[in-house]
C-alpha cells in the first residue's frame, strides 16, 4: 500500500516537472492529496494564487467552480479538474437566467455573489465574495445602495447580521454547513469545556450566534496558531482538521460532527491527480465572453477596492 501510494507520487512528482504544471488543493480534499499540492488553501487563497501562475497547467484538486475560477483568471493555461463530477450543490443552486429575472425585481441593487458560482453566474453579477472577506465587502458597498447576495442564504445573513447591512438573500445553501445544529454546539460544549468552537459562516446563523468565532478555512488555521486554547471544536467540513492537526501538533482538534463530509471534495484521489497529468483530462472550457464577464467581479474582488 505505502509502496503504491510513493510510486503514484513519483510519478505525479516527474509529470509535474514534465508537463509545466502546478497542483492547487482546497482544504477539504483528502489529506495525501493535500500534500502532493504545491498550494493548498481556502477559495480567496487559491484564486489569488491561480491569478499569479507561471506554470503553463494547473490541475485544480477541489470541485468544479474553483477550477473554472482559476480558467477565468489564467485564460491562457491549461486548467485540468482531475475528476469531472467534482461539483458543488450550492452553485449549481442558481443559474444565470434565474438569477437575470430576480434582479428585475431590484432595479439599482449590487450584486453580490459568492465565489461557489458558476461562470455564467458569475458573468451576471458585479463582485464576487469569499467567506474571507464577504464582510469587507459588503461594507466596502454605499450604504444607499440596496444589496443582492447569492447564492449562499446562510452566508448572507451572518453577514448582514455583522455588518448591520439589509441583504436580498438567494435561497441557496451548503446541505453539509446545514446539518449543523445548536444542539451539537450544546453537547460539545457540556463534553470538552475548556474548548474553543469556531464554525464556518456557511453554518445557519443561530449556529454563529453560539460558537466563539466564525471564520473561513483560512481563518481557521490562522486562529489555531496564533490562540492560547489547546482544544479547538470546528464545525465545518472535516477535510481541514487533517491541516489543522499537521500544522498544530500539540493542539486537539475535534470536529463539530463526525458527519461533516463533503462527497464532492473528497471525490478526487492521487489516482486521479496522476491520471489527470497523465491523459491532460478534464480541461476546463469557458467560452470566451463569459470568461471576460465573469473575470470583472472576481478582479474586483482580489483588488479589495470594489468600485461600484
Ligand atoms: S462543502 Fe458545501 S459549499 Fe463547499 S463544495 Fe461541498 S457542498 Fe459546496
Amino acid at each position: 500500500m505505502a509502496d503504491h501510494q510513493s510510486a503514484l507520487i513519483d510519478r505525479i512528482n516527474q509529470l509535474r516537472r514534465t508537463r509545466n504544471a502546478i497542483i492547487l488543493a482546497h482544504n477539504y480534499v483528502f489529506g495525501p492529496v493535500q500534500d502532493i499540492a504545491d498550494f493548498v488553501g481556502d477559495s480567496l487563497e487559491l484564486s489569488i494564487k491561480a491569478n499569479n501562475v507561471r506554470e503553463a497547467v494547473i490541475v485544480f484538486c477541489g470541485v468544479r467552480f474553483m477550477a473554472e475560477t482559476a480558467k477565468i483568471l489564467s485564460p491562457d493555461k491549461t486548467v485540468l479538474l482531475p475528476v469531472d463530477g467534482a461539483g458543488c450543490p450550492m452553485a449549481d443552486m442558481v443559474t444565470a437566467a434565474a438569477l437575470r429575472n430576480f434582479k428585475k425585481r431590484y432595479p439599482g441593487a449590487v450584486t453580490v455573489c459568492y465565489v461557489n458560482s458558476t461562470a455564467a453566474v458569475k458573468a451576471e453579477v458585479d463582485i464576487c465574495c469569499t467567506s474571507a472577506n464577504a464582510e469587507q465587502i459588503v461594507r466596502a458597498i454605499p450604504r444607499d445602495r440596496k444589496i443582492i447576495f447569492l447564492p449562499d442564504r446562510n452566508l448572507g445573513a451572518n453577514v448582514a447580521n455583522a455588518t448591520g447591512r439589509k441583504l436580498i438573500l438567494w435561497e441557496g445553501h451548503c446541505p453539509i454547513h446545514l446539518r449543523f445544529t445548536p444542539e451539537m454546539i450544546k453537547r460539545r460544549r457540556a463534553e470538552f469545556a475548556h474548548a474553543a468552537l469556531i464554525v464556518h459562516p456557511e453554518c445557519p446563523p443561530e449556529v454563529v450566534a453560539l460558537a466563539d468565532v466564525a471564520l473561513s478555512t483560512g481563518g481557521m488555521l490562522k486562529f489555531a496558531r496564533e490562540t492560547e486554547y489547546r482544544e479547538i471544536i470546528v464545525g465545518t467540513e472535516l477535510g481541514i482538521i487533517y491541516r489543522l492537526q499537521q500544522e498544530n501538533p500539540g493542539k486537539t482538534f475535534i470536529p463539530l460532527s463526525e458527519q461533516a463530509i463533503c462527497t464532492n471534495m473528497k471525490k478526487t484521489l492521487l489516482e486521479d491527480v496522476l491520471t489527470s497529468l497523465e491523459t491532460m483530462r478534464h480541461q476546463i472550457e469557458l467560452n470566451s465572453e463569459i470568461i471576460a464577464r465573469a473575470a470583472v467581479p472576481i478582479r474586483r474582488m482580489i483588488s479589495g477596492k470594489p468600485e461600484l
